[in-house]
């Protein structure tokens, strides 16, 4: 796919997803020119000391004036008030995204604010880190990763594949789904890990707080036994997370039933001794893992790729070294 070019891109949100667009849309030469808000005085001025916006604006609809690209990379929640701010500046003919990890709601809380002139594009990166804000952004973050468009039914194709364009051009692949199906998919791939993350830190935390069970130094001195990769998820961004479950609530309530129902099972297989049901169930979540490595979406490395000290170059002690030595 031909990477598609804009004349002014306007975002709207300068955190860690709207930072690494303005970063990979300048290395990759897909913008004229970027313009950029963000909610708070303090991250305007670090977006202008990073210098990856031509201009910073203090208001939303400030920013949309004169833009043939614009997209919204805010928390879920705050979608349906900012389309309502900038619905009245925008430019006939102007494509409006987003980049919000829900779509069936952002699309029910945006589109009435949106005037018939533009094409309403939703889209979702499938990438991202635990970490957030203009400092946290990169310019690789998308590349090789999978970003989702949802138009709704009837959306100008021309823009659809405008959009497509602009995303392979950042080094996204690029797929196009219902937004309610994508909620259902990321309900199951990203919002419930996210939840029984945030949920097993919770309790290692309630119990360490209990010092006769288990302690505190205890979970974080023996962490790597599983837990701190759960830790990992559990750090991601407090407001983006309430408000995509509130948003997703009906494919997040609909997986964590069948989740509920498959764990019950687990239970009663530890309860029972039942090893077969246990092996079985494990057998095939490891081809699962292998499927991710074979399709590039993650690292063959060991220990998920984290760099590992080096042993110490002095001979090994007996009875490890070979007689050889
Ligand atoms: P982030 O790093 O916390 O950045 C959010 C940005 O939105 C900040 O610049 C914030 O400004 C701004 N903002 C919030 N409310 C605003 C408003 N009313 N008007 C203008 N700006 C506003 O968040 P993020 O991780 O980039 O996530 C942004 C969106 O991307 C979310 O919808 C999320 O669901 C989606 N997403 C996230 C990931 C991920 O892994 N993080 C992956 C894919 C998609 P202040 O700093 O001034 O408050």
């Amino acid at each position: 796919m031909t990477a598609a070019r804009f004349r002014r891109l306007a975002l709207i949100g300068v955190g860690l997803i709207g930072s690494s667009i303005a970063r990979a849309a300048r290395a990759q030469n897909l913008v004229g020119s970027i313009v950029a808000t963000a909610r708070s005085a303090k991250t305007r001025r670090r977006v202008m000391e990073l210098g990856i916006a031509d201009q910073v604006v203090d208001t939303n609809a400030a920013a949309v004036e004169g833009a043939d690209l614009v997209i919204v990379c805010i928390p879920v929640g705050e979608c349906g008030s900012v389309a309502r701010e900038i619905g009245p500046h925008l430019a006939p003919g102007a494509i409006v995204s987003d980049v919000g990890s829900v779509k069936a709601q952002v699309m029910h809380d945006m589109a009435p604010h949106l005037p018939a002139s533009v094409h309403f594009v939703p889209a979702h990166p499938v990438a991202g880190t635990e970490h957030s804000g203009p400092d946290a952004g990169f310019a690789e973050l998308f590349i090789g990763r999978w970003c989702i468009l949802t138009p709704p039914e009837g959306t100008y194709a021309a823009a659809v594949e405008r959009l497509k364009g602009f995303w392979s051009g950042l080094g996204a692949n690029v797929d196009t789904m219902s937004a309610e199906h994508h909620d259902l998919v990321l309900a199951v791939t990203s919002h419930l890990p996210h939840l029984i993350a945030y949920t097993i830190v919770g309790t290692a935390n309630d119990l360490s707080a209990d010092l006769s069970t288990v302690t505190r130094s205890e979970v974080l001195q023996y962490s790597a036994g599983g837990f701190r990769d759960f830790t990992r998820i559990a750090a991601s961004d407090p407001t983006m997370w309430r408000d995509i479950f509130l948003a997703n609530k009906a494919g997040i309530l609909e997986m964590l039933d069948r989740f509920n129902r498959d764990l019950a099972k687990l239970t009663r297989a530890i309860k029972v001794a039942d090893g077969d049901t246990l092996f079985e169930l494990f057998t095939r979540t490891r081809e699962i893992r292998r499927g991710i490595v074979a399709v590039g979406q993650d690292s063959e490395a060991p220990d998920f790729g984290r760099p590992r000290p080096s042993l110490s170059p002095a001979p090994l002690p007996r009875p490890y070294a070979s007689e050889e030595e």
